[in-house]
């Protein structure tokens, strides 16, 4: 006989722990999460947080490749995502990072009553306890703290951005964030181990009888009724472990908590999605809806790094050493952790960041300047034009909507369109994305600045294609992560494909490398001279060591196109708004249907303006309580 439960999960990762945990706070329903990955929940890889990076490439990463990007020299890149339980929360980095009340505003005025930030904070709070030194504010589930400061160089961070005129002392779970921030880690105060859905949300409840998780179960497909009232999911086909298909029933609701990709993936593999592609995979079509797969939103990211003029000590350590697996440097930084809990292996290491805005927002000139690029890449007509300058199916109301969000986002002298991480070690992305390690016996220290891009207009897709079945492997294939089954994942996010886009990461990149990187007390750190080593290596260094691309807005976009890579933040592919632009409706049920929803972060209409794992627990603990409501 099938087995039956009320709630079937699909995933068991940042949302679907979350869901797990607060629905079967209710003893009378019965829960099933089901999660292709592994349970690694005792793993020092997943739990001592310097290890984080290490979990990359292996089989708990889905390891997903993009379609060569047309705006980055057809470039194609890595994506990693979580397949292990707690999903991408069990392997990310950790920055706890709240959304800002301007992108939970946008969310709501696109049709998504009860998603403004007010509303949607309360839910938030409930997901994170942040202790700073010895106080703590608020009593939610995952623990974070923020860090001790070991070296000086969050100080120096925020001495320069102070010189250059921006706030400092930003409370890091507020919504209303402009200059520098000190982000909490997601890391356990008490432990220094990683708080993650895993730990924080499953195993307080994993024992109640009326909760049962399966690992090493990959779902097909979701199975329907055609009712009197409606289309009715009925339970999942998925693959067990070992190949064979099986399935489950539920009784009341399925719950995709698939992560960006592969929710929309389950959806179309069930025949919802856009009628013409899925009949021309063969699949039946259950809901028409060609907005399934779109909308697909990213942060761009650019990374330079600066050799720094110290030796390491008094204060300004980097984490070099370690990169390169220094074995006395390793040795130091665990017996650090294990005997003090402190050190590099005890927090995250680049929890000093930045919101910022348009570069000179403050200046005649710059305002004058954003204007010009303003009436250039977003011209009056382009709204009503039939083809959205946006990129795929995006229709005149979202395009519209999008383009006035991020014009009042860019117009705005406290609203973020640069996100800045300062990270003191090398980071060096291949063309790819994936790491260039720094050479063995190399004994240079770095300084590095990621920053990305906030709020892109350009928007990608991920959807299915035919490809041959791999019998080797029917739920997943190893040798090609973008394939299970008989169809592969094209994965299109359109990287900087809006010349918006484009143009206003290429204004960050200029202010980091001509005026922060140059400012003091950071310029004193960092060797300035031209001899001074610096990553990635190329052009766009001038023989006496300046960033070509700072006096030069073209350089500097060439420099992105040959360099930029994707971040590991993705949103938007099963979108909250209304049936004729998005994926889902405002209780997240998928439209056209009476029982299916998706949690996860496929359903944020706009992506925040940072990281995401923050507003994906809330908007988790968010659908829990309105599913709650209604039993
Ligand atoms: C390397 C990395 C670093 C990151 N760093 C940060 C950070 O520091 N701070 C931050 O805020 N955000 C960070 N993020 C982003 C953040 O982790 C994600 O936005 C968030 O965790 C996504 O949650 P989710 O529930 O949507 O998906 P996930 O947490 O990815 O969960 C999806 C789950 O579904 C499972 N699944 C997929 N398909 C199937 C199927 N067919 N059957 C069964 N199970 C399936 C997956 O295995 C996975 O466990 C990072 C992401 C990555 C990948």
């Amino acid at each position: 006989m099938t087995p039956a439960f009320d709630f079937v999960i699909v995933g068991g990762g940042t949302a679907g722990l979350v869901l797990a945990a607060r629905l079967s706070e209710d003893a009378n329903v019965q829960v099933l999460v089901l999660e292709a990955g592994d349970d690694l929940s005792t793993d020092a890889r997943v739990n001592v947080p310097a290890m984080w990076p290490q979990l990359q490439g292996t089989e708990t990463d889905w390891q997903l490749k993009t379609e060569p990007q047309g705006a980055l020299g057809n470039r194609e890149l890595v994506i990693a995502q979580g397949r292990l339980l707690g999903g991408s929360s069990a392997l990310n980095a950790m920055n706890f990072v709240v959304g800002a009340r301007e992108d939970l505003d946008a969310w709501a005025k696109l049709g998504n009553p009860g998603w403004d930030w007010e509303n949607f904070s309360k839910y938030l709070k409930r997901t994170y306890t942040v202790t700073a030194g010895s106080e703590t504010v608020n009593d939610g589930a995952i623990q974070t703290h923020i860090p001790d400061e070991e070296t000086k160089w969050p100080k120096v961070w925020r001495d320069t951005l102070a010189g250059l005129g921006y706030s400092v002392d930003n409370d890091p779970v507020s919504g209303d964030i402009c200059g520098a921030v000190m982000y909490p880690d997601a890391i356990d105060p008490k432990t220094k181990t990683r708080s993650f859905a895993g730990n924080a949300y499953l195993a307080p409840a994993r024992d109640r009888p009326n909760l049962t998780v399966w690992t090493g179960a990959t779902v097909d497909r979701i199975l329907f009724d055609h009712t009197a009232e409606g289309i009715v999911a009925t339970g999942v086909q998925y693959f067990t472990r070992d190949g064979k298909l099986d399935t489950v029933a539920a009784r009341k609701e399925v719950i995709l908590s698939a992560g960006v990709f592969h929710s929309p993936k389950i959806l179309e593999q069930s025949g919802i999605g856009d009628a013409k592609l899925l009949q021309s995979l063969g699949i039946d079509v259950v809901v028409d809806n060609p907005y399934v797969g779109e909308n697909l939103q990213h942060h761009p990211i650019s990374l330079l790094s600066f050799e720094t003029v110290d030796d390491g000590k008094e204060g300004f350590d980097t984490l070099d050493a370690i990169a390169r697996q220094d074995p006395a440097a390793v040795g130091a930084a665990m017996e650090a952790y294990t005997t003090q809990q402190r050190g590099p292996f005890s927090k995250t290491n680049c929890n000093t960041m930045a919101h910022l805005p348009f570069p000179g927002i403050d200046t005649d000139a710059g305002k004058r300047e954003l204007q010009e690029l303003l009436d250039q890449s977003l011209p009056p007509a382009a709204a009503s034009s039939s083809s959205s300058s946006l990129g795929g199916k995006a229709t005149p109301a979202y395009t519209e909507a999008a383009e006035s969000f991020v014009r009042s986002v860019l117009t705005s002298p406290t609203a973020a369109s640069g996100y800045y991480v300062a990270i003191p070690v090398r980071a060096h992305p291949g063309p790819s994305g994936r790491m260039v390690p720094a050479p063995a016996d190399s004994s240079e220290r770095y300084f590095t600045v990621a920053v990305l891009l906030t709020r892109p207009l350009s928007r990608g897709s991920v959807h299915l294609t035919a490809a041959a079945a791999d019998p080797a492997s029917p739920g997943h294939s190893h040798n090609d992560n973008n394939r299970s089954n008989n169809f592969k994942l094209s994965i299109n996010p359109n990287y900087l494909a809006h010349p918006l886009d484009l143009e206003i990461l290429a204004r960050h990149v200029r202010f980091l490398a001509g005026t922060l990187a140059r400012a003091e007390p950071l310029a004193s750190r960092l060797r300035q001279d031209a001899g001074g080593k610096r990553t990635p290596p190329g052009w766009w260094w001038a023989a006496d060591g300046t960033f070509a691309g700072a006096a030069d807005a073209e350089a500097a976009k060439r420099f992105l196109r040959e360099t930029a890579v994707a971040s590991t933040l993705y949103a938007g592919t099963c979108a909250m708004m209304p049936r004729a632009m998005g994926g889902v409706d405002a209780a997240l049920r998928v439209h056209g249907t009476r029982n299916l929803r998706v949690v996860d972060a496929s359903v944020m209409p706009f992506i925040t303006r940072g990281d995401t794992m923050a507003t994906v627990y809330g908007i988790a603990e968010k659908a829990a309580a309105g599913i709650r409501e209604g039993l």
